[in-house]
């Protein structure tokens, strides 16, 4: 009998076995989605080879996983390339989530008409979730439909019901992911291969979900996103090193950086004809200049050499040479980022796999340079096919590093590049020796094909903080020398023979911008006084003390929004009160007694779970248990808290704040919990508490909130989302959801009215305060205080000193009777054309 780290996989159909590395598709002869076995069927009924809970079945029915109870997830596709028939031959017997017993039939299908159509009926059955497993039968041969195949032994040791047991598991920084299309198929295998070489149990979370980080399918599932935040946990004896490995990974996409950046297909004619080319911001920036093209050399090179041993020698001393010339680059490299590169050239230079292959050939009669080169190139051109761009972006290195040696077995000189000036570099792929040897007082920017936001020529761009874009169509390599182009990385286009009013343009921008920010951080000390001489508050955003620190330093007027969540996050328990109360105290110490504080209450749930705090799972976690609605319901986690703030009264001028307030109940509550900790610390005066406004609901009842509050702050962020319907991270809405949408105007004219009546007072503590064309309208709706990203205090302030309220109220009125974002938009534009002098200002 199997024991329960014992299970036993029973086989899903009647045929015949065939071996995983026969199956003529590479992606399950590599095991990258799992390691498991083939059947050619002579049943047409799959049935289930485990217990446990549906966790995917395609809507064309050709693929379905299971998740057993211990976590182990299995993966069964029928037939070869049977996607593309779309259902045709399937019937689906069972549906997501549904529980299915061992032997339990799960998907029939026309055997007929799948042959026909399909290229095999080759049936996998994938261990996706990553344990061993052996075999008890020949891994050859007949099977029975329901004859046990597979054993697996450590089974058990990872849950699929979210969160690890508290306590064991270690968890990850949040990591947003930069993967254009979220974890899809290829990211997701990347970073499941990876996890699976860990023996810790290992999850990867996404708010209120989490799935077994060792199966590719469950992290399907999950249904990632480009800008998704995920977090890894991990429970085992190397979970810090795979907590450190995995972070890593998904930073730096999965191996997908570079096809983050996948060029924009453009055929020759269309290139000759376009005269912008488009590609993506490999480091910020624009500049003006002509082409130069770079390309490599090609070096002739003799096939035989002489004696092996002189070979041998030619090649010991191509390779320190080599190891010297990189060991001086490092030392004299613009950063740790370059740096790290030479060292990992050196490091290839003494790769075994490479120094094997070229010493077997020099053994048969090769020359030195001749089989350093074959090294070299194949191994590149096997990075290259494997199709995951961070191995290719290491063939691009390799390549480099080849060459570097091969003109040292060869004796040619390594000439530094004449440029003449205002060059912008266009190359395939510009090399780190290349771009280490540059004279950067000629290169205005760099433009590629290859390469993407994280290639090497990226990050050396940004070291020499030159602009670059990456992932041009490869028409780019026929520019003739001397084109004038306009490189504009920060919107990823190259124009070819830019006119002169574009070019002046931007020059002109470029200058005024500089200009405009010096100005503001000089002037950022001033008070935020209007022209008709009206005060605002200029405050700042908060998560930590340094940023509290940087906010004085830059002119801020105190703490609009402490975000408390940084003391709860990336953790496995509670911060104790004491390590809650010195973070506070000191904050507010720092801010003095003079200046506001407003700590907001934890605001956790929805998009930012706590790894402590388990959660039912969420059909919509966003209109779930977030903010004040968690915290009420663990009271004593908002009565530590509190205990926490009170313990800064008096060191800075108190304010608390409730996040996520639909509820006068709510409200109430709160403060009840907040006068009973107050009175047990023996504090007769209460610091003054505030709500956010960030739910329509509470918006809309402003007038009921505001006898029972001491100030109201405006969440534009939420309130956005929630009165526009549009989650505030998604992708495709990300352009429509927009705090000038003339509803959420109205709700912020609506509160002001209403706190105003009881004499109270109202910030905006939402990104919508740190936009420049917001000012005017903010001001002019009656807000008091702006509480704003912190290196933005200066240009806000800024902004307030231009204005004359009179004029602010005019056109806050104007816009709140307007259709669209857009049109408050264009109308701000207007106004602030019409209004402002900006020439004033650049003449102080
Ligand atoms: C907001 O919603 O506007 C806000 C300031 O809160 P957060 O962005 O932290 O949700
Ligand atoms: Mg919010």
């Amino acid at each position: 009998m199997a024991t329960p780290q014992q299970l036993q996989l029973l086989a899903p159909l009647s045929g015949v076995l065939m071996p995983l590395d026969q199956v003529p598709d590479q992606v399950f002869s590599s095991r990258v989605i799992g390691d498991g076995l083939c059947i050619d069927p002579t049943s047409n009924t799959l049935c289930a080879p485990l217990a446990g809970v549906i966790s995917n079945v395609q809507a064309s029915g050709h693929a379905v996983s299971i998740t057993g109870e211990n976590g182990v997830q299995v993966l069964m596709h029928i037939g070869l390339d049977t996607v593309n028939l779309a259902g045709k031959g399937f019937t689906r017997l069972v549906e997501e989530g549904e529980r299915v017993d061992v032997g339990q039939s799960l998907i029939e299908f026309d055997a007929d008409v799948v042959a026909l159509n399909a290229r095999s009926l080759l049936t996998l059955m994938l261990v996706v979730s990553g344990e061993p497993f052996t075999w008890l039968v020949p891994e050859t041969g007949v099977v029975d439909s329901g004859q046990p195949l597979l054993s697996m032994h450590g089974a058990g040791q990872t849950s699929d019901e979210g969160l690890p047991e508290e306590g064991e598991a270690l968890f990850s920084k949040p990591v947003t992911l930069a993967n254009p299309n979220g974890l899809h198929a290829r990211p997701a295998a990347v970073f499941a291969q990876a996890a699976k070489r860990f023996s810790a149990s290992i999850h990867l979370h996404k708010q209120q979900e989490s799935v077994n980080a060792k199966s590719l399918v469950a992290i399907m599932t999950l249904q990632t996103a480009h800008g998704d935040v995920v977090q890894v946990s991990a429970a085992g004896p190397d979970a810090a090193a795979a907590i450190s490995t995995l972070t890593e990974l998904l930073l730096t996409g999965c191996g997908e950086a570079g096809a983050a950046s996948a060029p924009v297909e453009v055929s020759q004619a269309e290139a000759s004809s376009l005269k912008v080319l488009r590609g993506v911001c490999a480091s910020a920036g624009s500049a003006f200049g002509r082409v130069v093209q770079i390309a490599e050399p090609c070096l002739e090179v003799n096939e035989l050499g002489t004696t092996a041993l002189a070979e041998r020698d030619h090649l010991a001393r191509g390779l320190a040479e080599a190891r010297q010339a990189l060991q001086q680059l490092r030392d004299n490299a613009m950063g740790n980022a370059q740096a790290d590169i030479f060292k990992a050239h050196q490091e290839l230079l003494e790769d075994p796999g490479l120094l094997e292959v070229a010493h077997v050939l020099i053994d048969e009669g090769k020359s030195a340079a001749f089989a350093w080169r074959a090294a070299t190139e194949s191994a590149a051109t096997l990075f290259k096919g494997l199709g995951n761009a961070l191995l290719a972006e290491r063939a691009a290195d390799l390549a480099d590093v080849g060459q570097r040696v091969l003109r040292l077995i060869l004796g040619v000189e390594d000439r530094a590049m004449e440029l003449p000036d205002g060059a912008i570099l266009i190359a395939e792929q510009l090399t780190p020796s290349q771009t280490a040897g540059l004279d950067t007082r000629k290169v205005l920017g760099f433009a590629t094909v290859g390469g993407g936001a994280t290639s090497h020529v990226a990050i050396l761009a940004r070291a020499a903080g030159l602009p670059a874009i990456c992932g041009l169509p490869v028409q780019i390599l026929t520019l003739i020398n001397g084109t004038q182009v306009l490189l504009d990385a920060d919107k990823g286009e190259l124009q070819l023979d830019p006119d002169l009013a574009a070019i002046e343009q931007l020059q002109a921008n470029r200058q005024l911008q500089k200009q405009r920010q010096q100005y503001e951080l000089a002037n950022a000390g001033l008070a935020a006084c209007t022209r008709d001489g009206h005060h605002f508050e200029i405050t700042a955003n908060i998560a930590s003390l340094a940023e509290a620190e940087q906010a004085i330093a830059l002119g801020g007027d105190g703490v609009g929004l402490l975000r408390s969540e940084f003391l709860y996050l990336d953790r496995n328990h509670a911060p104790s009160h004491d390590e809650q109360a010195s973070t506070y105290s000191a904050i507010a110490r720092a801010l003095g007694s003079a200046r506001n504080l407003v700590v907001r209450t934890l605001d956790v749930g929805g998009d930012k779970p706590l790894a402590y705090v388990p959660m039912e799972r969420e059909t919509n976690p966003f209109l779930g248990m977030r903010g004040i609605r968690l915290c009420l319901e663990r009271p004593q986690l908002l009565r530590d808290q509190f205990k926490a703030i009170l313990s800064s009264a008096g060191l800075a001028r108190l304010h608390i704040m409730l996040p996520m307030v639909a509820q006068l109940s709510e409200l109430r509550l709160a403060r009840q919990l907040l006068e009973e900790e107050a009175l047990a610390l023996g504090l007769t005066e209460l610091p003054k508490l505030g709500i956010m406004i960030e739910v329509p609901a509470a918006a809309l009842m402003a007038d009921l909130f505001a006898p029972e509050v001491d100030f109201f702050s405006i969440g534009t962020n939420d309130l956005t989302q929630y009165t526009l319907a549009m989650d505030r991270d998604h992708p495709r809405l990300a352009s429509q959801a927009d705090s000038f949408h003339p509803s959420v105007l109205r709700l912020i004219a609506t509160t002001v009215k209403a706190a105003h009546a009881h004499g109270k007072w109202v910030g905006v503590c939402g990104a919508l305060a740190s936009e420049n064309l917001a000012v005017p309208l903010l001001l002019g709706l009656g807000v008091d205080e702006l509480s704003v990203s912190v290196p933005l205090i200066p240009a806000i302030k800024a902004a307030v000193r231009e204005v004359d309220l009179l004029d602010c109220q005019a056109i806050a009125q104007q816009v709140l009777g307007l259709e669209s974002a857009e049109q408050v938009r264009e109308a701000l534009r207007l106004h602030h054309e019409a209004t402002v002098d900006t020439s004033l200002v650049l003449e102080n």
